[in-house]
């Protein structure tokens, strides 16, 4: 196994992170190897043994020229400024150079106490690991940015939470661990110097470019709007609701990050909140972009010092961004609506349909996800799925035809039309019932239901008549999904 680590961060940016090591646990067991994104990321496990792998992706050896580290970050949870927080039971092993020049960090997850740690024992639970796994797996196939998974191993050891569980290890790819709340943490503590180096170095690893704007961390701050903005509409696109947007979650490089309490939707409903800790449904799907508007106030304001350093006038330029964060959100939005539905080149009457839709879909509880799929078949005239997800035949029929009359406009084949959805439109998602059986399966120690779920989901476009049990929606009698942060 060929680990060419080239750490810049541990290299480079010495006082934004204490030195860690992980845990060693009683054994290391595979759960599952991730292989196409190891050879993906050059690193040949092809050639290596599951488990030489599992070892060392477990903490129990970990890989030569690693250099071991947990972050240190703040953030606002639930609204409320945590000075200090930092990877608690994570651990940053280093960086790696991909084939094609992108570079990653690598970071087990679970593998024991760092000097974040608090209170907390740095173990993650096996369901939880296995949960990440399976969902940030199913963003990627969508083409949603997602921090990835590369292995999960078990430990053998016990973790306590509200019950006694089994321990794994998640080893964490992401294009870097950098989040909102490092540079809240640092803007906090230690002032203008601190914030300008972190966002250099952010610039010089994510997007050299803008070294040459005029005000570059004017420049960071335009670009990460704009990412969260793409972020988070691709979310709404495929029903999914992250549940703890805390801004210590929030990557700046635009990946999805830290998968607790997140769910995808089964009957649209606006208000769908499935955290057991998010209690007035802060995070809820509908409140998305309201709380990336909030979010990206804060780390407009960590960013305010190093903004006004190189020019003071352009404090306004920033609040300027902010303010406009709604319209930007609203124009990518509209956009990723556009697609599910098939319209094609924007209209002036557009907006009305798409903002009718919700109200439609939540009034008749139609099961988000198959929706849009639906509507591809009935253009291929083949009215039966839809139906299936409808009370009765007249329910939404208005709405269908606004939507017949608007695809009219465009002289586009229906067939075509209907491809071009279905490629925009997943079929098979992370369902919740299917998610909770696999994860209650794996505890128990039988993989075989999760395997065959992962397998689904990184296939989430095309139709295969054998797997159409896990594109149905849960039973309508299932009990309200709730998720727990107890990773
Ligand atoms: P999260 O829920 O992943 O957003 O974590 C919030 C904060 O709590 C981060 O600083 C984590 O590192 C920390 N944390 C969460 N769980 C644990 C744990 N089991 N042990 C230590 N720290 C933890
Ligand atoms: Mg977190």
């Amino acid at each position: 196994m060929n680990f060419l680590f080239d750490n810049t961060f541990c290299d480079q940016m010495e006082g934004f992170y204490a030195p860690a090591d992980a845990a060693r646990p009683s054994k290391a067991m595979s759960l599952a190897i991730n292989h196409a994104l190891a050879v993906k990321l050059g690193l040949k496990s092809a050639c290596a043994s599951n488990e030489m792998l599992a070892q060392l992706f477990s903490g129990f050896a970990l890989p030569a020229g690693a250099s071991p580290l947990a972050l240190a970050y703040a953030g606002h949870q639930f609204g409320q400024f945590s000075p200090q927080l930092g990877d608690g039971r994570a651990l940053l092993l280093g960086e790696i150079i991909a084939p094609d020049g992108a570079r990653f960090d690598i970071q087990l997850k679970g593998s024991g106490p760092t000097p974040f740690s608090r209170n907390g024992d740095g173990k993650a639970a096996l369901g939880p690991v296995l949960r990440e796994y399976l969902v940030s797996e199913a963003m990627a196939a969508m083409g949603v940015p997602t921090t990835r998974s590369l292995a999960a191993v078990a430990t053998g050891d016990r973790v306590q939470r509200e019950r006694s569980h089994p321990g794994a290890v998640l080893t964490r790819v992401a294009s870097s661990h950098i989040r909102v709340g490092t540079f809240q943490f640092f803007a906090a503590h230690f002032g203008v110097d601190h914030v300008v180096k972190l966002s250099d170095y952010t610039i010089w690893r994510h997007w050299p470019e803008l070294a040459a704007a005029a005000n570059p961390h004017l420049a960071l701050l335009d670009r990460v709007i704009g990412l969260q903005c793409e972020l988070v509409a691709r979310w709404m696109g495929v029903g999914f609701v992250h549940g703890v947007m805390n801004t210590d979650n929030v990557a700046i490089c635009g990946e999805t990050l830290d998968y607790g309490p997140c769910a995808f939707m089964d009957r649209f409903a606006v208000n769908a909140a499935f955290s057991s800790i998010d209690t007035n449904g802060r995070y809820a799907y509908g409140r998305q972009p309201q709380i990336t508007h909030w979010n990206m106030a804060r780390f407009a304001e960590a960013m305010l010092p190093a903004i006004h350093a190189v020019e003071p006038a352009d404090v306004d330029a920033a609040k300027a961004l902010v303010d406009a964060i709604p319209v930007r959100f609203r124009a990518i939005w509209l956009s990723e609506m556009r697609a599910k539905l098939g319209l094609g080149k924007p209209h002036k009457d557009d907006e009305k349909l798409i903002d009718s839709l919700f109200g439609e879909l939540e009034q008749h509880s139609v099961d988000f996800t198959s929706f849009f799929r639906g509507l591809a078949q009935l253009l291929r005239g083949d009215g039966d799925m839809l139906q299936s997800l409808l009370p009765d035949a007249e329910a939404m029929a208005p709405w269908i035809a606004d939507w017949w009359a608007q695809l009219e406009r465009e002289a586009i084949a229906p067939l075509e039309r209907a491809d071009a959805m279905d490629a925009v439109n997943p079929l098979y998602i992370p369902r919740n019932h299917l998610v909770e059986a696999a994860l209650v399966a794996a505890e128990e120690g039988d993989m075989a239901p999760w395997h065959a779920l992962l397998e689904v989901v990184q296939h989430p476009y095309v139709h295969r008549p054998e797997w159409d049990v896990y594109a149905h929606p849960a039973p309508e009698d299932a009990a309200p999904h709730v998720t727990f942060c107890g990773t």
